[in-house]
C-alpha cells in the first residue's frame, strides 16, 4: 500500500494530503508539503501523500525522511478521468475522481488512523478543493480539514458569485445570443458572463455541482489556503475573507517558498537551458500550454508558420499529446529549416528555470494559474491563449487588471500570431508590460521575504495545524 520515505512517527504530528492527480495541483500541493515539513520546527511535522493510483507523484524516494505515499483506488478505471483540451467535459471528470476515489480513501484513511494510534497522529487533512468527497470522507472519521485551493483569488471570488448569477437568470448564458455571453459583470470586473463557463462540452448542471461541492468544502473547512499573493490579489482576498466565513491562509507564490520540482509528472528536458545560456537577454519567447490544453492539426500548423515568420527566438514545449487525435506530432514540412538556429521545441521544459532565466522576453500561454503566476513571479510579460476552466478568468486579470499581457483571440491565424509575437517582444507596449511584471516580480518577492505577508501566513497556518 504505502511507499515509506520514514517510518519513524513516535510523537511527531502528521499532516494528511490529497491533491487532485492533475500536474496543476500535484506541484502546489507538493511545494505546500516541502513548506510545512521545513518551517515544523526541528522536523516536528511530517507528511503523508495520498494520491490517485494513476498520474502518481514521481520520485517519491526523493522526499526528506517523514515523507510516506499512499495510493488510492489502484484498479479503478481513469480513462475518463483525465479532460482535455477545450472540449474536455472538465466538471464531468471531477465529479467522476470523486465518486470513484471516496471509497478506496476511505479504506486507506481508516488503515492509517489505525496504524498511527500510538503516536504521529494525523493532525488534519490538506485537500484539494475539488476534493469533497474525501474531505466528507476525513469528517466522518474525525479528522479535520483545511482546503487547498490551487487557482487565484480572482477565480474563487467568481466561483463564490455563480450561485447568485444563476438566480439572477443570467447563467446558463443562452446559447445563442452572442451579445449575452459577451456582457460585462458588474460586480466581478473585468469578468464578462462567458468567462464563467468551464467549457463550451462542460454541462451547466455539472459545473453547478462541481462549484456547490468546491464552496462547501471551503465553507466546512478549517481553513483555506491560498496560493497567490497579498499585493496581487488583495481585494479579492479581502471578499473570499468575507464571504467564506473560515480562515484565510494566503502563503503564495508557494514555488518560491518551497520547491516543487521532483513532482512534474513528465521528464523535464534540461538541455534547453544551455540552448537559452546563448540567446540574447528578453529575446525568446516560451511556448507551451500546461499539461491538459490542447490545439488541432490546423492550430498546430498555424503556431509553427506564426513562429517561423516572426524571425524571433523561441523555445516551443509540444507536449506528447498535445495536438487532438494525432498519435504523433509533426512539425511542418520546411519548419526546421525556416527556424535553424532560432528555434528549440522541446516535450515538457523545466518551467520554472525557463520563466527565470535572462533570455526569456515573453511566455505565450493558456493561463492555467500556476504558469500565470510563475510568470509573474519571474517579471514575464504573456500572450494569452486561455481554453477552459479557470483559464479566461487568469487571462482577464493578466490583460486588464495588472496589465501584463494581452489575448490572442479567435481562430488561430499566422499572420495574427506574428504581430502578437512582435508586439510583446518589439514594441513599446510589450515593453511597458515587461516593465509592469517586473515590478510585481519585486513584489512577490517582499512576500515571502521574513515577516512578508506570505511567510508570516505560513506560521499562522502552522500554529493552526499544531492546534488541531
Ligand atoms: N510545466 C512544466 N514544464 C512544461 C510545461 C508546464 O514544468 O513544459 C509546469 C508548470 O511550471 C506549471 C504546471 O506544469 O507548474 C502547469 O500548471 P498550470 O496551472 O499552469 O496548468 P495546467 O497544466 O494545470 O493546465
Amino acid at each position: 500500500m504505502a511507499s515509506p520515505a520514514s517510518s519513524s512517527v513516535g510523537h511527531r504530528r502528521r499532516v494528511l494530503m490529497f491533491p487532485l492527480p492533475f500536474q496543476g495541483h500535484i506541484t502546489p500541493m507538493l511545494q505546500l508539503a516541502g513548506a510545512l515539513h521545513a518551517r515544523g520546527g526541528g522536523g516536528r511535522l511530517d507528511i503523508t501523500v495520498f494520491h490517485a493510483a494513476f498520474n502518481a507523484p514521481p520520485d517519491q524516494a526523493r522526499h526528506p525522511p517523514g515523507y510516506r505515499f499512499v495510493a488510492v483506488g489502484e484498479g479503478v478505471p481513469s480513462g475518463d478521468l483525465v479532460p482535455s483540451g477545450s472540449d474536455a467535459d472538465f466538471a464531468g471528470a471531477l465529479l467522476r475522481i470523486n465518486d470513484r476515489l471516496r471509497e478506496p480513501f476511505r479504506d486507506r484513511l481508516r488503515q492509517l488512523l489505525a496504524e498511527e494510534e500510538d503516536g504521529g497522529a494525523a493532525a488534519c487533512l490538506v485537500v484539494d478543493s475539488n476534493l469533497r468527497g474525501m474531505q466528507l470522507v476525513a469528517e466522518e472519521l474525525g479528522v479535520p480539514t483545511l482546503v487547498l485551493r490551487t487557482g487565484g483569488a480572482a477565480c474563487l471570488v467568481a466561483y463564490m458569485a455563480f450561485p447568485a448569477l444563476c438566480d439572477k437568470g443570467l447563467l446558463p448564458p443562452a446559447s445563442q445570443d452572442k451579445a449575452q455571453s459577451e456582457m460585462p459583470l458588474d460586480e466581478l470586473t473585468p469578468l464578462r458572463l462567458r468567462d464563467m463557463v468551464f467549457s463550451p462540452i462542460t454541462t451547466h448542471a455539472n459545473m453547478k455541482r462541481c462549484l456547490e461541492h468546491l464552496l462547501d468544502a471551503a465553507r466546512c473547512s478549517s481553513g483555506v489556503i491560498l496560493n497567490t499573493f497579498q499585493e496581487l490579489e488583495n481585494s479579492d482576498l479581502q471578499k473570499i475573507t468575507d464571504g467564506l466565513g473560515v480562515p484565510i491562509y494566503t502563503i503564495g507564490p508557494l514555488h518560491k517558498i518551497s520547491s516543487g520540482t521532483e513532482s512534474s509528472l513528465l521528464a523535464q528536458d534540461q538541455t534547453c537551458l544551455k540552448w537559452l545560456d546563448k540567446q540574447e537577454a528578453d529575446s525568446v519567447l516560451y511556448v507551451s500550454l500546461g499539461s491538459l490544453a490542447s490545439m488541432d492539426e490546423k492550430e498546430m500548423l498555424e503556431t509553427a508558420w506564426g513562429l517561423a515568420n516572426s524571425q524571433r527566438p523561441f523555445l516551443w514545449v509540444i507536449r506528447h499529446n498535445m495536438v487532438k487525435s494525432s498519435q504523433q506530432v509533426s512539425l511542418p514540412e520546411g519548419f526546421e529549416e525556416a527556424t535553424r538556429g532560432r528555434g528549440m521545441v522541446v516535450p515538457w521544459a523545466p518551467q520554472l528555470e525557463v520563466l527565470g532565466h535572462r533570455a526569456i522576453g515573453g511566455f505565450w500561454t493558456h493561463n492555467g494559474w500556476n504558469s500565470t503566476l510563475e510568470s509573474i513571479c519571474e517579471g514575464v510579460p504573456m500572450i494569452c491563449r486561455p481554453q477552459f476552466a479557470d483559464q479566461m478568468i487568469n487571462m482577464r486579470y493578466v490583460e486588464e487588471v495588472w496589465k501584463i499581457g494581452f489575448e490572442l483571440e479567435g481562430e488561430l491565424e499566422r499572420g495574427k500570431i506574428e504581430m502578437a509575437i512582435t508586439k510583446l517582444l518589439c514594441m513599446e507596449e510589450g515593453r511597458q508590460m515587461r516593465q509592469r511584471a517586473k515590478d510585481l516580480r519585486d513584489k512577490a518577492v517582499k512576500c515571502t521575504e521574513e515577516k512578508g505577508s506570505s511567510k508570516s501566513a505560513i506560521e499562522l497556518l502552522l500554529k493552526r495545524i499544531m492546534s488541531f
